[in-house]
């Protein structure tokens, strides 16, 4: 079967061994995936890493113990929990320090025809969410956990920086929550999707010290600078954005100002399904381009480029 081989930031499509079933995992056959700023960063050689990534997508199980999930079009929480440490008894399995993660530790991806995944980890999907909208649920979920770590008062506005991927899907999260929204961005297209959305958009600076609650979802280390500008005494800011180089954070400001500053990575799935069944986001503006899986390669590369948003994998 066909699957995608990341090495030495080369990536190729190969013929590889159908993956062995472990026990409690379902044998899932992709349908479609997308390709994310990890896997870029991967690719870039972020933790060093080497074999099949993904871990965003759509599949049907082809084999399982459960019963109910044979047939089952399905998506697939990323983090594989070992379910016996205090972090997973206190119900935080995104935290287990055991944990392995699809497709980016220690886990085979979803970009190659069949892949494992715990039976636990899958959702089946609302006959009424299509393949292509369901592949924005993990993304999405990320996009929803700003809302379940604090609760921000209702009517505050927020200012959301960065008009990538992930800034279009936090916008429509805390628009279809209700708040008024700030899209802070570079491309005028980009900001088009949040303008529809009911946020108010704007291409270039921010005004220092104009907002309560900010989301830095820049993708550059830079934009946690210009959040703590922006951000009002105390105010708090999530951090979306996964840097991997060193900020260079002016502490000063953070500590003199009192300001707040909160780490934020995936969330449920929950949330983010309902949103989609409901249609409350807009996701499939998002897509620039489809590729099958045997041309990954080009795919990888279109994805890299600037401006590009969502590149989907079909299997
Ligand atoms: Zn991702
Ligand atoms: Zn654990």
């Amino acid at each position: 079967m066909l699957g995608v081989h990341l090495e030495n930031g080369i990536v190729e499509v190969r013929d590889i061994p159908r993956p062995v079933r472990p026990r409690g995992h379902a044998l899932i056959r992709l349908l479609a995936a997308g390709i994310c700023n990890t896997d870029l960063e991967l690719q870039r050689g972020y933790y060093g890493f080497c074999g099949t990534p993904g871990h965003e997508f759509v599949g049907d199980v082809v084999e399982a113990d459960e019963f109910r999930l044979l047939g089952a079009r399905v998506v697939g929480e990323i983090n594989l929990a070992c379910e016996v440490c205090d972090w997973c008894r206190r119900a935080m399995q995104r935290h287990c320090p055991h944990r392995t993660v699809l497709g980016i530790v220690k886990h085979p991806g979803a970009f190659q025809e069949l892949f494992t995944l715990p039976e636990r980890n899958l959702h089946i999907l609302p006959d009424d969410v299509s393949t292509q909208s369901a592949v924005f649920t993990e993304p999405l979920a990320a996009a929803c956990e700003i809302l379940e770590q604090i609760r921000i008062p209702c009517g505050s506005r927020i200012a959301v920086l960065g008009d990538g991927k992930l800034g279009l899907l936090i916008v429509q999260v805390l628009r279809a929550s209700g708040y008024p929204v700030s899209h802070y961005g570079k491309h005028a297209s980009k900001l088009a999707v949040s303008q529809r959305a009911g946020a108010t958009t704007h291409i270039g600076e921010p005004p220092a010290a104009s907002f309560d609650w900010i989301v830095e979802a820049t993708g550059s280390s830079a934009g946690l600078d210009a959040a703590i500008r922006m951000v009002r005494p105390r105010g708090t800011i999530f951090l979306k954005s996964t840097v991997h180089d060193r900020a260079n954070l002016d502490a000063a400001s953070v500590i003199v100002n009192e300001i707040s500053l909160i780490g934020s990575r995936c969330g449920r799935f929950e949330p983010a399904l309902e949103l989609l069944r409901l249609g409350a986001v807009e996701v499939l503006p998002l897509i620039s381009a489809t590729f099958p899986l045997a041309e990954a390669a080009r795919a990888f590369e279109h994805a890299s480029q600037r401006g590009t948003l969502k590149v989907l994998l079909e299997g």
